[in-house]
């Protein structure tokens, strides 16, 4: 079957193939020929993702899941959160996202942090949602050159080393998006 995953990352459509059994087929959006901006104005991630299963499932009819992620840090009321993308503004800049995020938390003693990511799943008529959590704490200054966004200044719970320090593999392991796909991969698998 058939199953659209709200995507354009080609690398995190073939890292979820991959843990899917060969009956189920993934497609990105511009595989069904959606080039549409998807809107992302919910205030919650689940909003979000919810947004974006539920544009695809009505205008185009698949079967389909769409994600949703965020850095929560506890000092800051966990902002930036559902803004994690654009919280220095527009056009969203990694660099400078993690330059304020380092500012905000200057001489602040909690540094504790999650990364969250909320995954939405639609299908036939019914509606599933799947959360992963990767807890942590936030460097005082950028350390690897890996990954992307916040990865430099993020330390999981439990290593010595940020994101930006880890292969693919070994984030993938433990990562928040890792996590909710890997309950999505095994409730797809009970499900077909
Ligand atoms: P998205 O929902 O996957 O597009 O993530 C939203 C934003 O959260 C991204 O633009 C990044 O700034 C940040 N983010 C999401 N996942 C990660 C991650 O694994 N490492 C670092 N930053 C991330």
């Amino acid at each position: 079957m058939k199953l659209v995953f709200a995507t354009n990352n080609l690398n995190k459509l073939a890292e979820v193939q991959k843990m899917l059994p060969a009956s189920i087929e993934l497609l990105s959006l511009k595989d069904i020929n959606c080039f549409d901006e998807i809107e992302e104005t919910a205030t919650t991630l689940e909003g979000n993702a919810q947004l974006k299963a539920n544009y695809i499932k009505e205008k185009f009819g698949y079967n389909c899941f769409a994600d949703d992620t965020g850095l929560e840090v506890e000092a800051l009321n966990n902002a930036p959160g559902v803004y994690s993308a654009r919280y220095a503004g527009e056009p969203s800049n990694s660099e400078n996202n993690m330059q304020k995020l380092l500012t905000e938390l200057n001489g602040k003693d909690n540094r504790k942090a999650q990364f969250r990511t909320a995954i939405c799943l639609n299908l036939d008529s019914n509606q599933f949602l799947f959360e992963g959590i990767c807890k942590g704490q936030i460097l005082t200054e950028k350390k690897g050159e890996k990954g992307f966004g916040y990865d430099p200044i993020f330390q999981p719970e439990g290593y010595d080393k940020s994101f930006a320090e880890m292969t693919s593999e070994e984030k993938n392991k433990i990562s928040h998006r890792g996590l909710a796909i890997q309950k999505l991969v095994e409730f797809l698998k009970e499900y077909y």
